[in-house]
């Protein structure tokens, strides 16, 4: 729902709960006028979103090969070491924890 304050149109990200100009949203054909034609999420939270999807990707294909699989899913068996040692892989563990 679009809301004017100072005489500017705006609404609320849905998803940081700020209230940003229009302008701050993507526009997108298939919202409503009530809407503003525009997404309900703010640029900004668009571009966090990315980000972490990305850092999730990254985070499952670093498990995929330490698992010995590929990114592709085909399945490494000629040596498993040749990837790193355990003591590597636990190093590794670890530090995804904190994230
Ligand atoms: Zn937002």
């Amino acid at each position: 729902m679009i809301t004017t304050r100072s005489g500017i149109d705006g609404k609320i990200c849905f998803q940081c709960r700020r209230w940003k100009r229009l302008e701050e949203f993507s526009p997108d054909r298939t919202q409503p006028e009530s809407q503003g034609k525009r997404h309900g999420r703010c640029k900004e939270c668009h571009a966090e979103n990315a980000r972490r999807a990305y850092a999730w990707t990254k985070l499952v294909m670093a498990r995929l090969r330490g698992m010995g699989l590929e990114a592709d899913g085909s399945y490494s068996i000629s040596s498993p070491t040749r990837r790193g040692t355990a003591e590597e892989a636990t190093t590794t563990e670890t530090r995804q924890g904190h994230e």
